[in-house]
């Protein structure tokens, strides 16, 4: 019948292809599988994972891009230098959960984050740290209370803290504000810092140790065989359909499943009605060059407007890969192009207010990631964020990893 070569096309279709045609299936049949799944990044492939490996649901996720892995997706270059197409995607969690959960799937390699900020002539530690202090200012600054008190006499105190420009100036004042966040926000936003929200600038805090580490979470890692190796084996299961090169609208026309799981722009799912959210893009330029090493840590970041990149990634660094040549990436931020940041600030979170609301009334459609659900979330939150969305939807009693 139509119907089971039309499953036949579905199941036995090779994953990457590019122009989808399905038939219209009976009405009268049940859908070939229990969900689907737009968008194969961590908030699709998790959710893909635990419904079918750990439910036995039938299940088929789609992509539009030709790969798994959304914005994490890692590739062999050219060259064959292992890169992020995406930018540097660098793994932190403080939650064994979730840690234990991508440890099914991968093995990893130790990596501790190190970011330097390129200012004036120097290349000085990011987060600001002592060393930063006393390597900008040219000072000894010997502890934590020394550094503390330094800080205080430089510190502009702020009523309320709202904005992205409050936080910096009441921990470090307006030298430090405009050497290390104000041209680097307004490169990577479009805005000042203090049309955005506090949350912003407060993901880098000011430090009086001279930890010099970008990130201080528990877990620090990276796949060892990157990303997509680890995406692929999440998705590896015979009850798992990908259709890479298909968006949403290819899918939509067909009852595929009775429930679907979008990860795409939430406000995208709902052809604009409230109109769009705004987003933040960038355009990413690759390059390899014929030497060893280029900078001499994973990532170099250019606060000054003077500069259009925001920074530069030398991926060698956070792979761990041995090669005579190396791979860079510089960051252009841009207002259009795929939508890689939410902008945190008070307007956009009311516009995504009203869209949550109408995602509320549709029971057949599970919205979660970062552009489902329009929140600044790094890895391990998608991740986290997925897995309870499994529980619910399975009312799965105990761990969801279990
Ligand atoms: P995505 O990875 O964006 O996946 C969504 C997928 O849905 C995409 O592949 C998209 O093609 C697909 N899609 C969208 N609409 C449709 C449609 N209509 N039809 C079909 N498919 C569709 N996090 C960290 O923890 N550490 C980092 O160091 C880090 N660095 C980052 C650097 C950059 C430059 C960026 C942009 C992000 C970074 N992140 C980092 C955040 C991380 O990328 C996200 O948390 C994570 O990838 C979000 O997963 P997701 O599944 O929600 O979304
Ligand atoms: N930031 C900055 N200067 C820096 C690093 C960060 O002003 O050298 C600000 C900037 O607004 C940036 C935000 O802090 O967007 C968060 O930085 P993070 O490195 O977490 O950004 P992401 O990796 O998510 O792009």
């Amino acid at each position: 019948s139509e119907m089971t070569e039309h499953l036949a096309r579905v199941t036995e279709r090779p994953t990457v292809q590019s122009q989808p045609s399905f038939p219209t299936p009976y009405r009268s049949r049940p859908p070939a599988f229990d969900y689907q799944i737009i968008g194969a990044g961590f908030a699709g492939a998790v959710l893909a994972e635990r419904l079918a490996r750990g439910s036995g649901k039938k299940v088929i996720i789609c992509d539009k891009r030709e790969h798994i892995g959304g914005n994490a997706y890692d590739m062999h270059d050219a060259a064959g230098v292992l890169i992020h197409r995406y930018g540097p995607h660098i793994f932190h969690t403080n939650s064994a959960d979730i840690f234990d959960y991508l440890s099914r799937f991968t093995e990893w390699r130790p990596y501790e984050h190190r970011v330097l900020a390129s200012v004036g002539d120097k290349l000085l530690p990011m987060p600001i740290n002592r060393q930063t202090l006393n390597a900008l200012y040219g000072l000894r600054l010997a502890g934590e209370e020394e550094a503390a008190a330094f800080l205080a006499k430089i510190a502009e105190p702020v009523d309320v803290i709202r904005t992205s420009r409050d936080v910096v100036i009441s921990q470090v004042g307006q030298d430090l504000y405009r050497k290390f966040f104000e041209g680097y926000t307004r490169k990577q936003w479009g805005l000042d810092p203090s049309e955005l929200d506090k949350s912003v600038t407060s993901r880098v805090p000011t430090r009086t140790s001279t930890d010099d580490r970008y990130f201080l979470d528990r877990y620090q890692a990276m796949p060892l065989k990157g990303y997509t190796h680890m995406f692929g084996n999440m998705l590896d299961h015979p009850d798992i359909t990908i259709e890479l090169g298909v968006s949403y609208d290819d899918l939509s026309s067909e009852k595929l499943a009775a429930h679907t799981i979008y990860t795409g722009p939430i406000d995208q799912f709902f052809d604009f009605r409230y109109g769009a959210l705004p987003y933040r893009s960038l355009e990413f330029r690759h390059e390899t060059i014929d030497r060893m090493q280029f900078q001499p840590v994973a990532v170099v970041n250019y606060p000054s407007e003077d500069i259009p990149h925001t920074r530069i990634t030398e991926y060698k660094h956070l792979t761990g890969q041995s090669h005579a040549k190396t791979s860079i990436s510089y960051e252009y931020p841009c207002s259009e192009g795929d939508p890689y940041y939410p902008i945190p600030r008070p307007a956009n979170q009311a516009l995504y207010k009203k869209y949550e609301a109408l995602a509320a009334t549709r029971h057949d459609v599970s919205f979660i990631g970062r552009l489902g659900t329009y929140r600044y979330y790094n890895m391990d939150q998608v991740v986290g964020q997925a897995l309870a969305t499994y529980r619910k939807l399975e009312a799965v009693k105990e761990m969801a990893v279990a």
